[in-house]
């Protein structure tokens, strides 16, 4: 048997946490068993787990949303026993079965073999929000963003995107401004590569349509009014990765940015993004960042401390990335 985080909903719709014991026979269908060896808490693993958004598609379920393992069983030709993997996203831990379990049955079209360089502990120190990091920095880079055009904003900077942004960006040759409600974490920041610090109060009141032009590009992680706020203060051609919404779901801005000055507003999706993009992003993760960076960004956690770590992330009180041993 092996531990597993399950959620319940009770009649009154409000979602139980506890960790039980399960076997394998529990394990819904799938053509890879992987045991898992660590997963990691991400934002919406808060909203699951604490029911305080609607991301569970059905209970029992066992949430987690990434994990790294190593394959026990398999029907598909892609995978043996024994090869060390990685998932993100694909309704892992909302609508089937996560990671916060020792074991976990899946599709093999949704894991990417672990990428040299790369352990199981490190590949949890990225996890989702360290993925979503990267296809924002691909985004810009897309989009035209290069070093010269100046610093790159990353608001959210102490989450868990946010820091893998600051770190991934400042490896690619940016300059990174760091947008935090939590002074205290500037040192961190800066060591993570981060040149420059704006206190998140500087972007929380309405600013006007267009602001002086500042930034070379920005990957946002709060959406809100700190998006609109952005989209008024970049640069002339240049552009915003959208990815998150820790501040809000809204986007209280006018098109002047986009008509007057050209600039690009470009989703990012790590939950559904295709296979080749994903394999291009994990071996540039694995290239780009040292295991030295990765320990300094991740504090380790067990299943049991799960539901807590739930709550704390959902109130902006998780630094960096959090991941749980299994
Ligand atoms: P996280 O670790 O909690 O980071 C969010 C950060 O945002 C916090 O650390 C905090 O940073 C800042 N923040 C929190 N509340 C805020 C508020 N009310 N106003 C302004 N800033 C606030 O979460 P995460 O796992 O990195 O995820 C970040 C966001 O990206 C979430 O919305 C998540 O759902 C989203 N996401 C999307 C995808 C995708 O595929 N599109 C993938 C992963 C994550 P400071 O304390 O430094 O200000």
């Amino acid at each position: 048997s092996f531990k597993a985080l399950v959620l319940e909903q009770d009649d009154a719709g409000k979602t139980l946490a506890e960790v039980r014991d399960l076997t394998v026979s529990d394990l819904p269908e799938g053509d890879v068993t992987v045991r898992v060896s660590h997963s990691s808490i991400n934002y919406k693993d808060g909203l699951a787990v604490t029911g305080k958004g609607k991301i569970v598609r059905k209970f029992p379920m066992v949430p987690g949303i990434d994990f790294a393992g190593t394959v026990v069983e398999s029907d598909s030709p892609d995978y043996q026993p024994g090869d060390a993997v990685v998932l993100t996203g694909w309704g892992v831990g909302e609508r089937y079965w996560g990671g916060l379990a020792g074991m976990a049955r899946v599709k093999s079209e949704w894991l990417v073999p672990l990428p040299e360089g790369l352990d199981v502990v490190g590949a949890m120190a990225i996890g989702t929000a360290g993925f979503t990091a990267m296809l924002c920095v691909m985004a810009l880079e897309e989009a035209g963003v290069v070093p010269d055009d100046g610093p790159v904003l990353v608001t959210g900077a102490s989450g868990g995107v946010g820091s893998m942004a600051v770190a991934l960006l400042a490896k690619a040759g940016f300059e990174v401004a760091a947008v935090t409600g939590r002074p205290e974490n500037e040192a961190w920041l800066r060591e993570l590569g981060a040149t420059q610090i704006v206190p998140r109060e500087e972007l929380t009141e309405p600013a006007r349509p267009l602001e002086s032009e500042k930034w070379g590009g920005a990957v946002d992680t709060v959406g809100g009014q700190i998006l609109a706020n952005v989209l008024a203060s970049v640069r002339y051609g240049k552009a915003v990765a959208a990815c998150g919404l820790a501040g809000g779901i809204d986007l209280p801005a006018t098109v002047f940015p986009f008509i007057l000055r050209g600039i690009r507003l470009q989703g990012v999706d790590s939950v559904m993004c295709p296979k080749p993009m994903r394999e291009k992003a994990w071996a540039r993760l694995a290239r780009d960042l040292s295991a030295d960076q990765l320990s300094e960004v991740a504090e380790r956690i067990s299943l049991e401390q799960v539901p807590q770590v739930a709550e704390d992330i959902l109130k902006g009180q998780v630094r960096g990335r959090v991941i749980v041993d299994l």
